[in-house]
């Protein structure tokens, strides 16, 4: 494309951003203004008119989706191939660099990523080793302590204790920690980052060698920058490197897992002469959805403010559907989704968007009810599950024998007699030598420390790995490798005999991990397949559901708010809208929580281009019990002349109304209309409504509170005052 047609598709101020000769430049903007699109325009632009080399340009952007899109949408402004452009997000690029200089990052070859899951066991184990058992100090804290130290660049000897009992234990385990990590080879999420920025720190030569090569660095979602990347960024961006940074202070919503959205505020400061441009022209949603997104987020204080506005058109109202429980939410979406699919809607522009990942299993029922398509991206979906995890653990060890994560993941599984003591000693004789727990048990065998099995066991079991590794080692293909895993591993096998539905979905994973395998492209080309390998096991860990769902065919799709970010759909449903559940009970409490979960609901809104809908339900079994929740404030934000309600349809499985005093006095014992009742949570009120029949029943009541709800009949325990 020439650099007409390239700066055609822009509006004045997107154009003047693309073609901005500042050093650094901040583009500062609501959703669907266009901010993504100026990036891949500039770079596009950037490298079209000479002014950079595909070599010497950086993109930064937050999900592995985002820089798949990112990569494609550049290739297609240039009219080819982009494989030099390094585009990925902070972990995949810092993953990359550790890779290539592995030596100087002070980290054996084939160090491995960690995901949390792996994390949290490391930690359990090692308050085992260190006998801590104190009700004080719970592992998942340990992990949220560490993360949030890693975030903020800071070391365990950088930890301030002041010195406080409690600080000092978690210092002392966070000390601990990165000695076993060191030892074993294992890095987390937070570590890839924090080694990445020493890696700069400790080593100037390769700080000047990248400062060379690259000329422009460019960040999207800058709003959920955390210290550690920034920190990392101005290392290498140094004096010279130019910057371009997009965001949007109304959509950070990672400031829980430690990300700054003061960056963007201090960003001028820190880069004097910044050139700042602002785009106000919404070009994905109709005119009602913007005006509904900007009522809600115009609640919040202290916004750098902005006015976004559409030519779109007013499009349809927003859709509120009060179901009476999660099950009825579940099949009013699932019914709507089947008419839109029946109408010519393609599934993959249809989103359903949630606050917790929990709520999804619902919904995901409902669809396979009525045989409609879908995938999750992130979350617990494909690489979270537990026979694709002992896979990959397989693999790993291969790769590594002091990966001690894997090696507790799976051996005992498939069951081969290598029971709980066993590994109790392995792991007793590892802190002792301070060493791996591979090499605790070739030590336990030529000492001959167990019983006779479990020697023998122990000893078929290292013996299976090394067969798999010369066996992996034979392959050319990935596929391949991960098949002759599987099979030999007895994994397969292992989930064939399990029953019913289960076992073949299970086999069905593991099958799919194949496939995965086999369309697995690294970044190298001149990789060798064990490389290729180590590269697979590396994004496997990263980046969760996300790889996977490209591969499918047309299906609607389930994600959490959280990774809704920077995609668009024609239609999208926002479930769950109740207090407690969106704003989340953690956060509600709290004016920065609910600031903050008030822009995750700015940005679900703006992810709709057509049709928004949103529910809630009046009661919802969640997390094994009953909750009855009102109706989220947020949805009370909007204004109700863009909202249209849904009334009660025939095609949820719910009979019609009956005469009310005939039914209520059959299914209720006799309540009336105009009738007092007290509920037990939502105290006295008065019977105004009633409708089905049997194990439907619903009643309406107008509580003194002021709110009228609809309650269940089954379930409302109402009694006559
Ligand atoms: P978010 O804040 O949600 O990440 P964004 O600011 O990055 O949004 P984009 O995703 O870049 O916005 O753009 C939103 C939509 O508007 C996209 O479909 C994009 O192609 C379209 N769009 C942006 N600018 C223009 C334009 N000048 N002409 C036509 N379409 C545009
Ligand atoms: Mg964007």
């Amino acid at each position: 494309m020439n650099l007409n047609a390239l700066l055609d598709q822009l509006n004045p101020e997107q154009r003047q951003a693309v073609e901005s000769d500042a050093q650094h430049l901040l583009v500062l903007a609501g959703a669907g203004s266009g901010k993504t699109r100026v990036l891949t325009h500039r770079i596009a632009w950037l490298i079209a008119a000479g002014l950079a080399s595909p070599y010497s340009v950086l993109a930064v952007t937050f999900t592995n989706k985002a820089a798949r899109e990112m990569r494609g949408r550049v290739e297609e402004l240039l009219e080819g191939p982009a494989n030099h452009l390094w585009i990925g997000t902070f972990h995949g690029l810092a993953h990359r660099l550790l890779k290539a200089h592995s030596r100087l990052a002070e980290l054996p070859d084939n160090f491995q990523v960690m995901d949390s899951d792996d994390q949290l066991r490391l930690i359990k184990r090692l308050l085992a080793d260190m006998n801590i058992q104190d009700d004080r100090i719970q592992p998942k804290q340990v992990q949220w302590f560490i993360n949030g130290q890693k975030d903020e660049g800071r070391r365990a000897r950088y930890v301030q204790t002041h010195g406080d009992w409690f600080e000092e234990t978690l210092r002392d385990i966070y000390t601990e920690y990165e000695t076993v990590c060191q030892r074993s080879g294992l890095v987390d999420f937070g570590e890839l980052l924090l080694r990445a920025h020493e890696l700069w720190l400790n080593n100037p030569e390769l700080l000047a060698h990248y400062q060379q090569r690259f000329t422009h660095l460019l960040v999207d979602e800058f709003q959920d920058i955390n210290t550690i990347q920034y920190a990392w960024l101005r290392v290498l961006a140094g004096e010279r490197l130019s910057l371009t940074i997009v965001g949007d202070d109304d959509q950070s919503i990672y400031g829980w897992r430690g990300a700054k959205v003061e960056t963007i505020q201090t960003f001028g400061h820190d880069y004097a002469g910044t050139q700042v441009v602002r785009l106000e022209q919404n070009y994905r949603s109709t005119s009602t959805i913007l005006d509904a997104a900007n009522a809600v987020i115009a609640r919040n204080p202290a916004r750098l403010g902005k006015n976004l506005w559409t030519e779109g058109e007013r499009g349809d109202p927003i859709r509120l559907y009060a179901a009476f429980n999660e099950q009825d939410e579940a099949r009013y979406i699932a019914d709507e989704i089947n008419r839109l699919i029946e109408g010519g809607t393609n599934a993959d522009e249809v989103a359903l968007l949630y606050r917790s990942n929990a709520q999804s299993r619902v919904l995901e029922e409902a669809l396979i009810h009525s045989q409609i398509p879908y995938r999750i991206y992130g979350g617990q979906r494909f690489y979270e599950r537990m026979e694709i995890r002992n896979s990959v653990a397989y693999l790993r060890l291969i790769l590594n024998r002091q990966d001690d994560a894997a090696i507790e993941r799976i051996i005992n599984v498939p069951t081969r007699g290598i029971g709980n003591k066993t590994i109790e000693t392995l792991r007793t004789i590892a802190r002792d030598q301070g060493c791996s727990l591979w090499q605790s048990a070739l030590f336990a065998i030529e000492n001959k420390v167990l019983a006779k099995r479990a020697t023998n066991a122990l000893e078929d079991f290292m013996l299976l790995i090394s067969d798999l590794e010369g066996l992996v080692q034979e392959k050319e293909e990935l596929g391949e490798m991960v098949k002759i895993v599987n099979e030999v591993s007895g994994l397969i096998e292992h989930h064939e005999k399990e029953k019913g539905e289960k076992g073949r979905a299970r086999v069905e994973n593991l099958q799919e991990l194949v496939t995965a395998a086999q369309s697995f492209a690294g970044d190298d080309e001149a990789a060798t397949p064990i490389e290729m390998l180590a590269q697979f096991l590396g994004e496997a860990s990263l980046d969760a559901g996300d790889r996977q769902a490209d591969e499918f065919e047309e299906s609607v799709n389930l994600m959490t708010l959280h990774s809704a970010k920077g995609l668009e759909f024609d239609h999208v449903y926002l479930v769950g809208l109740e207090e407690g559940l969106f704003p989340h009970k953690m956060s509600m409490d709290e004016a920065s929580g609910l600031q903050e979960e008030r822009r995750l609901a700015y940005v679900g809104i703006t992810r709709a281009r057509k049709e928004l809908t949103l529910t809630y339900a009046e009661s919802r079994r969640l997390y094994g019990s009953e909750q009855f929740n009102s109706v989220s404030r947020f949805v009370k934000e909007i204004p109700a002349e863009l909202l249209s309600e849904v009334r009660l349809r025939s095609t949820v499985s719910r009979p019609v109304s009956f005469g009310i005093q005939e039914d209520l006095a059959m299914d209720a014992g006799g309540f009336n209309l105009n009738q007092r009742v007290r509920h037990p949570m939502f105290g006295e009120g008065i019977i105004v409504n009633a409708e089905g029949g049997g194990a439907q029943a619903r009643i309406q009541v107008a509580f003194d509170d002021g709110n009228e709800r609809w309650l269940m009949m089954q379930y409302a325990k109402l009694e006559a005052v």
